[in-house]
């Protein structure tokens, strides 16, 4: 080992899904939205004027923060915004999660989460879900150093009534409690509210599923005044100027269009629901999902030879190669045209099998 390998810090990385090149295929591996961004993103991207990149983009992000504010009925002093809820939550857990006692989340969650731990040197434990892969809220009653889990969670889709999600707050009143929502849109309760009840819960969402800019890289936090405050200081420490002058822009432009917002996730949801349908009908059994994917099993297919057989078709869905998780897929809805050419081919498939 060269002597200055010694110094280097050593992380196990956060492994995205693939983002494969080309146009004939089907990609329901990221939880990508299959619709394009609201209209208004599109006009205020024609009439963008390059000369506004000469400068620093406005490190507080305004225009977008009042947007959401806004939208949301909330104080701006109440609402972060970061570069994708991935940057909002990992600076969440480098400001809030500061304790010698684990952070809590659940063994089966976002993967995220043990990375940044890890990264960032937090001590931390993973209750198991149950046997219907639900979250069970007692096992958040214990000593912790701060609680955070998904609702809905992922990659199971199961979202958690809100008197449970409260639950969870009311056993945890000294630590910081983040939810991370980066799902709700698709039919959960949003735990927004609780937020001016509870001065120490966190809520996070993204522009990435519901509002169609994953390439934008928007997320937000809404908060007391307080954590909001905090997790600016430590931003201002590590880089003033996180967000880009465009994704400020256009991530407004999609806050202010309500009704198209209304339009494609009803459209994702109504898809979901057939999907339920038509793989149930096919013998998959899945997690009743409050999200924009499904988290399938099948009886006779291996999902392992179920997800190279679909990626030599081009269709793209998501396999996570660890205990429990390692016999089903993740399949993210798509339009209607690309979930039928799914059906199409399970039914072809599991003729073989
Ligand atoms: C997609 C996702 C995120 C992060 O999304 P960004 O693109 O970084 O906003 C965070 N949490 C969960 C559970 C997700 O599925």
């Amino acid at each position: 080992m060269r002597p200055w390998e010694a110094n280097i810090r050593r992380v196990v990385p956060y492994v995205p899904g693939d983002q494969p090149k080309g146009s004939r295929l089907i990609k329901l591996n990221t939880n990508e939205n299959p619709y394009p961004p609201a209209p208004g993103v599109a006009k205020a991207l024609r009439e963008m004027d390059p000369e506004a990149f000469r400068k620093y983009p406005d490190p507080s992000s305004s225009c977008l923060v009042e947007a959401l504010a806004a939208r949301y009925g909330v104080d701006k002093e109440r609402i972060f915004v970061g570069v994708g809820s991935d940057d909002v939550i990992g600076m969440a857990f480098l400001t809030f999660f500061n304790s010698e006692k684990p952070v809590l989340f659940p063994d089966i969650s976002y993967s995220f989460y043990p990375v940044w731990a890890d990264l960032f040197g937090i001590p931390h434990k993973t209750p198991a879900l149950d046997g219907e892969f639900k979250i069970r809220p007692e096992d958040y009653y214990q000593e912790n150093g701060g609680v955070v889990f998904p609702n809905p969670n992922a990659p199971t889709g199961i979202f958690m009534p809100l008197n449970q999600v409260e639950d969870i707050l009311r056993h945890n009143r000294d630590v910081v409690v983040i939810v991370d929502e980066a799902y709700i849109d698709f039919g959960g309760t949003s735990a927004l509210p609780l937020t001016e009840k509870y001065e120490n819960l966190l809520v996070v969402q993204t522009f990435s599923k519901s509002r169609a800019m994953a390439g934008m890289r928007i997320g937000f936090a809404v908060g007391h005044p307080d954590l909001i405050r905090a997790l600016s200081d430590v931003k201002y420490s590590y880089n003033s100027y996180t967000m880009n002058l465009p994704s400020q822009i256009l991530g407004a432009e999609a806050v202010k269009d309500q009704v198209y917002f209304q339009e494609i996730t009803s459209r994702i949801i109504a898809t979901r629901e057939r999907a339920k349908e038509r793989l149930g009908a096919l013998g998959f059994t899945f997690p009743d999902s409050m999200t924009n994917f499904l988290f399938v099993t099948h009886e006779r297919a291996s999902a392992r030879e179920l997800f190279a057989a679909l990626k030599r078709e081009q269709i793209y869905v998501r396999y996570f190669d660890q205990p429990r998780l390692d016999n089903s897929l993740r399949i993210t809805i798509g339009t209607d045209g690309e979930m039928e050419a799914l059906y199409a081919f399970l039914e072809n498939y599991l003729k073989t099998v």
